[in-house]
């Protein structure tokens, strides 16, 4: 079964046609990268996808069951997925697990447990203006992550970096992804981080928006962590 199914989506704002007809399938482990401008619909796609809103035709499946913000499968990490200043890193990467239920203890269990293979051991109590920006998008992901659903959804996540951090931060996802072989959908429109980071592209059209090629780039795949 697939992890993700995007059937004849599409999506209408009042008069603006944002996404038409829009074909997606993402296999188990697939790194799958849908590049497109700015404003051609993607972080609408993902709002589609997470269930935080609904396509007006077509359907989205998520492990063969319709997506919604309520089935738990897929882990969002939002285009401006802001650290709350005033908290530790530590609580704010804990807080996706304790909203959805898990009590505070063992939300911060888990989180903590994932600080080192993230690069953030020893930061837990820093705040988040005393972490570099690459480390800020990693406790970010952190953040997703550890909620351990099917299906995680990165949406340009590494767009507000520097050119050199934004680089070492792709490196870093690939080299995590090599280990983890987490299924990916990630949204960018920086053609370079597509072809690095993907086993699949899905290039959007212009709108209103429909995936118009997919490629597959088995060759820029690293071939082990070692690599990295
Ligand atoms: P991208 O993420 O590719 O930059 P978006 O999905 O954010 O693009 O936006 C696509 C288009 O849809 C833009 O023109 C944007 O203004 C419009 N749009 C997005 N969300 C809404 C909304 N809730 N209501 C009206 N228009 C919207
Ligand atoms: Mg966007």
């Amino acid at each position: 079964m697939s992890s993700l199914r995007i059937e004849g989506v599409g999506k209408s704002f009042g008069e603006l046609e944002v996404l038409r007809d829009l074909e997606l399938a993402v296999e188990p482990g697939e790194f799958a990268v849908v590049i497109g401008p700015s404003g051609s619909g993607k972080s609408t796609l993902f709002n589609l996808v997470s269930g935080l809103d609904r396509p007006t035709t077509g359907r989205v499946l998520v492990e063969g069951e319709p997506a919604g913000v309520e089935s738990g499968k897929v882990a969002y990490m939002p285009q401006k997925d802001l650290l709350f200043p005033w908290r530790t890193v530590l609580d704010n990467t804990a807080l996706g697990l304790e909203a959805q239920g898990v009590g505070k203890k063992e939300a911060r269990r888990r989180a903590d447990a994932l600080f080192a293979d993230f690069g953030l051991d020893g930061f837990q109590k820093a705040y988040p203006s005393q972490l570099s920006g690459g480390m800020r998008q990693r406790a970010a992901l952190l953040r997703t992550v550890v909620l351990e659903r099917p299906v995680l959804l990165l949406d340009e996540p590494f767009g507000a970096l520097d050119s050199l951090t934004r680089t070492e931060m792709q490196l870093w996802l690939a080299g995590m992804w090599q280990r983890h072989r987490w299924t990916v959908v990630l949204v960018t429109h920086d053609i370079r981080e597509a072809v690095l980071l993907a086993d699949t592209v899905h290039v959007l059209s212009p709108r209103p928006a429909t995936i118009v090629d997919r490629v597959e780039v088995p060759l820029a795949r690293p071939r082990g962590a070692d690599d990295f």
